[in-house]
């Protein structure tokens, strides 16, 4: 009963979430004339559906969080028959709200379908760097740029299903787990990281020895070839048992690259809080 409870609630969140991006989308529309939702990139990457996407399963993403579900097929599904009705809800708003020069509303002129199949097929292909360039009307092919626009739609929400499945979970309680703290460590070479490293994971948690080599500040202006250690120390809203997750990466002039072997996870023993050992400061 809870469960069902908890998986309505979720869904109910990807509703709010998603309606709110549809008539977010027709406002712009209708104050600025730019349609976010149809704007591709190179004809056919459907950028505006990915980021409306990802707004609509905002409220998938932080429900899930909130509400301890992991996501599973019923989500997956939810997020299909949702993103449907929203674009049809995008598409049925700017129908529902589109006046004519005259002052009369299309609405009032032509049923829905009639206007879906309009707008469809004679949008205009727009090309070059600003879209200057008119190619004319895309014709049935603008049903297969609804279909991309769909597929990149979902994208969006598929991208929140994918970080949620990647969340770290309690392995007793199955929770979600919360960042009590986090701190990174910048090391001028691999050696360096590695030694540190190895040196903190093999004293015991409890020991002021620990407590110290957590506490060091490691800081240097990041160049090409600095190392950074991310630690995070998670805690289990359930049970408290708290988890040190510890990622690799390194600078390669332009953004910090994962190095995903070199990512790992310690469960602390029961009992041992480590909040005051990351939080504090020197
Ligand atoms: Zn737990």
């Amino acid at each position: 009963m809870e469960h069902i409870l908890k998986t309505t609630s979720v869904a109910a969140c990807g509703l709010v979430t998603s309606l709110l991006t549809a008539l977010l989308v027709t406002v712009i529309e209708r104050l600025t004339g730019f349609d976010v939702f149809t704007f591709s990139l190179w004809l056919i990457i459907p950028a505006g559906a990915i980021g409306t996407g990802i707004a609509a399963a905002s409220g998938y993403y932080f429900g899930s969080l909130y509400f301890h579900t992991r996501p599973n097929l019923l989500l997956l599904l939810q997020m299909v028959v949702v993103a449907g009705l929203t674009q049809l809800l995008i598409y049925y708003t700017q129908y529902a709200t589109l006046i004519l020069d005259n002052g009369q509303r299309v609405s009032d002129l032509i049923p829905f379908a009639q206007y879906l199949d309009i707008t469809l097929t004679t949008a205009h292909y727009r090309v070059g760097r600003a879209g200057q360039v008119d190619a004319g009307e895309v014709g049935q092919f603008g049903y297969w740029l609804a279909v991309i626009q769909f597929i990149g739609f979902l994208l969006g929400g598929l991208g929140a299903f994918g970080i949620l499945l990647g969340h770290p979970v309690c392995a007793h309680c199955k929770k979600y787990l919360r960042v009590l703290a986090k701190s990174d460590k910048l090391f001028g070479s691999a050696d360096d990281l590695a030694s540190y490293d190895d040196t903190l994971f093999q004293l015991p948690v409890d020991s002021p020895q620990f407590a110290e080599m957590a506490r060091a500040e490691h800081k240097m202006k990041a160049e090409k070839g600095t190392w950074k250690q991310n630690l995070k120390l998670y805690g289990c809203p359930e049970c408290k048992t708290q988890t040190i997750g510890s990622e690799v990466s390194v600078w390669n002039g332009k953004d910090w690259k994962s190095v995903n072997e070199l990512a790992r996870k310690f469960t602390i023993p029961p009992g041992i809080d480590l909040a005051g050992v990351f939080r504090a400061k020197t």
